[in-house]
This record gives C-alpha cells, structure tokens and sequence, in this order.
C-alpha cells in the first residue's frame, strides 16, 4: 500500500476507527459510564475483561471499601487470579465477611465473632436444659395427678349404711 493509497483513504479508515470504537463502546457503553466498585475507587479503565467487575458492582461499593482497607487491592486480585472462576465468587463472600468483621473488631476479626456465637450457643444450651428439667418436673407432676385420680375412681363406691353416721350399733 502506497502512501498516496493510505493517504487518500484516511477519512474512510477514520470512519471505520471510529465506527469500531463506537461499535465496542456501545455494549460496554454502560460499563464505562458505571465502572465496577473497584475500578471507581481505583480509579482505573473498567473494560470488559475486569476481573472484579462481576463481583464488586456499582451499587455494592461498600463491600470493595472493606476488602481494599483489610486486604489491599492487588492481594484481592491476586487470591481471585490464584482461585478456578468458579470458586471466585465465593472466595469474594470470604473476603467480605472477613473484611466487614475485622472492620468492626480489629483485633480479632471474625474469630471474634465466632467467639460471641459460640458464647451465644453456650448459653441457649444452658437454657434449653433449664426448659427441659422444667418439663420432666411437669410431667412427672402430671403423672402423679393421674395417680391419684386413678386411685380415687377405682375406689369402691361409699355405702351411706357403711357410714359411721349411719352405723346402727354404734347409734344404740
Ligand atoms: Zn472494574
């Protein structure tokens, strides 16, 4: 191709340039007006191949704030590039309970709060034996009313002559 050739053909290969970039923007037209959690705070190009696009949105950017302050964002990329896809986006809930726990207990992150559930399940064991005694004791009283209620119904009946009011030896 000569120069005169690339020359004379510039406006049309401009056109097809711009048609392309035009064409590519367009399904990612709203990708690049509403870049992924991570790319907006990053600050970076969002591009069809962001590999935390699908699991930092838009509108979940808090849950991006939490990893980069705990993790830092090249170690989030770093775990995601390390896992199989289909295990990214689990690896990302890790990473946000994780995150969101050592936010709110720096010291002990989410060990913190196994401890409380733990505490939590000790205690509701404790109260669920303090039921269970509770309910053993009411049936067996249950079980006792029952008794004597047998008891009583499989008495003979009282005869008035067997009465001592009605005894005739001890009225003369
Ligand atoms: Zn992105």
């Amino acid at each position: 191709m000569s120069i005169s050739c690339i020359y004379i053909h510039k406006p049309v290969l401009a056109h097809v340039i711009f048609m392309d970039v035009i064409s590519r923007m367009a399904p990612v037209g709203a990708k690049i007006n509403h870049p992924c959690a991570a790319c907006r705070m990053l600050r970076r190009r969002c591009g069809d191949n962001c590999l935390l696009a699908p699991y930092f949105p838009t509108q979940e950017a808090d849950n991006f704030v939490g990893v980069h302050k705990v993790f830092g964002s090249s170690n989030v990329i770093k775990m995601l590039q390390t896992v199989k896809e289909t295990e990214r986006e689990d690896t990302v809930k890790s990473m946000v309970y994780e995150a969101s726990a050592r936010l709110r207990d720096p010291v002990y992150g989410s060990a913190g709060a196994i401890f409380h559930l733990q505490k939590l399940v000790k205690e509701l064991e404790s109260e669920l034996d303090l039921i269970r005694a509770r309910v053993l004791e009411s049936q067996e009283q249950q079980n006792q009313l029952l008794r004597i209620l047998m008891d009583v119904h499989h008495l003979p009946p009282i005869s008035p002559f067997e009465d001592i009011m009605f005894d005739c030896e001890n009225l003369i």
